[in-house]
């Protein structure tokens, strides 16, 4: 399903059924427009699936660096008003899920600083895996944080630092991260942008012409960012790149020697819009390969395919294009949960769910099913919506996960939560089965998922679907218990 509202559920707090920690973002920039804080608002709407805690927005006019955000969605948190106040042709943004709690607004993002560099404000994307190390080595030597997240820890090495110039004290700073980062950063002067040296998250570069004729460049997390504001995307930011906007132009320049690559696998699975293009390759094209794939894989005679709405659509398609079945529409869901406090019975069940999606009787009915997701973390939703089909009278259900069972976390930045939560860690297919009461179920083999992102497959990540972490994970277990971003 998709996270939206699963997300804004538990900023209300009120789905204890799935109270997932997320750690989820996306990031903007944009630098020489006249319009940066309004192109910025439209950027962070556009990521706003990447997540819904917090959003914010900061823009230099040259001079002075403005700040506004809070917490809620992009469109709850600014107002014509407020983007009007923001001046400036230059501007970076970001969206944020994480942890729910009284402290929270502390983390919202951009985090804006005024150090021996000057004003300078960030925002990323991506886990730091020894961020809780840093932190607590650069507290022993008298540095003060104000927030939970391990981003803080880099306008503090920043500030830190000998070197003299922008650009050298981020590079330092920079190879003291290990783990994932994308991230934007505003001065006054200029705009840098940096990706980690494996790319565990996207980040795109585009450009688009000013009203005064002028060019503008533009960053995102991804490129359905740069649709909306019509900008035309021009290339990924490379692993180990840093890229610098001023006034003098744009300057690319690699900050880290190579590494093997470690794009996050699951952004092309389940995070990533499908319109958007991730790591050079189309989500909507590996999607629908991924349907694909687990149809030659896990074939089964049914009637029809029916997607869990919306992130098992592609993915579903795929699936009965392949095997030449129909694809129906019998599960419908409602785009404007998530607002509701109101239980309609106490003991009506699955109730959360039950508001989210709702099954067509006369598709159901009879009916023997293929139900495909992209994917189960803790199996309790597959669990509710096989209940719910079978109530509305569907024979058989087959249910097809579009990727390998979920065995590991992730620290770079998708939130997993621990392995004893994760079904598939735990039990095997025929217990997991059992537990979500299908008639069958059957996930896309790891092979399979190589095979669906194609040219990809020698450079992403895997370790959610295998245990085996590219990086080192230092301090990890303690700073993602503490600190969600
Ligand atoms: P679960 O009940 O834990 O098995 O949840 C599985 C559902 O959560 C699937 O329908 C996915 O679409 C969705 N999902 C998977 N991973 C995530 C994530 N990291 N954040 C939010 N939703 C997710």
């Amino acid at each position: 399903m998709n996270t939206e509202d699963d997300h804004q559920l538990q900023v209300v707090g009120a789905d204890i059924d799935d109270d997932r920690f997320h750690d989820e973002c996306g990031v903007f920039g944009v630098w020489g427009h006249p319009e940066a804080s309004k192109l910025a608002y439209l950027g962070l709407y556009a990521l706003q699936h990447r997540g819904q805690e917090s959003a914010g927005i900061v823009t230099s006019d040259g001079k002075e660096l403005r700040t506004h955000k809070g917490m809620g969605l992009v469109r709850e948190v600014f107002s014509e008003s407020t983007l009007k106040k923001l001046k400036g042709r230059a501007a970076i943004g970001h969206t944020r899920y994480s942890t729910a709690g009284p402290s929270a607004h502390l983390n919202a993002q951009p985090f804006t600083v005024q150090c021996s560099k000057g004003q300078l404000s960030i925002a990323h994307n991506g886990n730091l895996t020894n961020g809780w190390e840093l932190r607590r080595e650069l507290e022993a030597s008298g540095s003060i944080f104000q927030a939970t997240s391990d981003t803080e820890v880099i306008p503090h090495l920043m500030a830190r630092s000998r070197e003299t110039t922008l650009r050298h004290a981020l590079r330092e700073s920079l190879l003291r991260l290990e783990g994932a980062y994308s991230l934007v950063l505003l001065a006054q002067d200029r705009l840098i942008v940096a990706r980690d040296q494996r790319g565990f998250r996207p980040l795109s570069v585009g450009k688009l012409e000013t009203p005064d004729g002028k060019l503008a460049y533009v960053f995102a997390s991804e490129t359905c960012a740069f649709d909306l504001i019509q900008a035309e995307l021009i290339d990924e930011v490379q692993p180990g790149e840093m890229v610098i906007v001023s006034n003098e132009g744009i300057s690319r320049e690699r900050f880290a020697p190579e590494l093997p690559k470690a794009q996050c696998v699951f952004e092309h699975v389940y995070f990533s819009r499908p319109d958007s293009r991730v790591f050079g390759r189309s989500v909507a094209q590996s999607r629908e390969m991924l349907g694909r794939i687990l149809a030659r894989e896990s074939p089964v005679p049914a009637d029809c395919v029916i997607a869990v709405p919306d992130s098992g659509v592609p993915a579903a398609i795929g699936y009965a294009s392949e095997s030449g079945l129909p694809y129906r529409l019998g599960l419908i869901r409602n785009h404007y949960v998530g607002r509701t406090f109101i239980e309609p019975t106490q003991t009506m069940r699955d109730s959360r769910v039950r508001q989210k999606l709702n099954p067509v009787r006369d598709i159901v009915e009879g009916q023997r099913i293929i139900l495909v997701d992209d994917s189960l973390v803790r199996g309790t939703t597959s669990r509710k919506i096989v209940r719910l089909m079978r109530e509305f009278g569907a024979k058989e259900i087959h249910l097809r996960i579009s990727c390998p069972p979920t065995i590991s976390s992730c620290y770079y930045g998708v939130d997993t939560p621990s392995s004893s939560e994760l079904i598939a860690a735990n039990q095997t297919v025929e217990e997991i089965r059992e537990f979500t009461g299908a008639d069958s179920l059957a996930y896309l083999s790891l092979g399979g998922l190589r095979k669906s992102v194609e040219s990809l497959a020698d450079d992403c990540c895997y370790a959610c679907y295998t245990g085996k972490y590219p990086t080192d994970l230092v301090g990890v277990e303690i700073l993602t218990s503490q600190s969600q971003k």
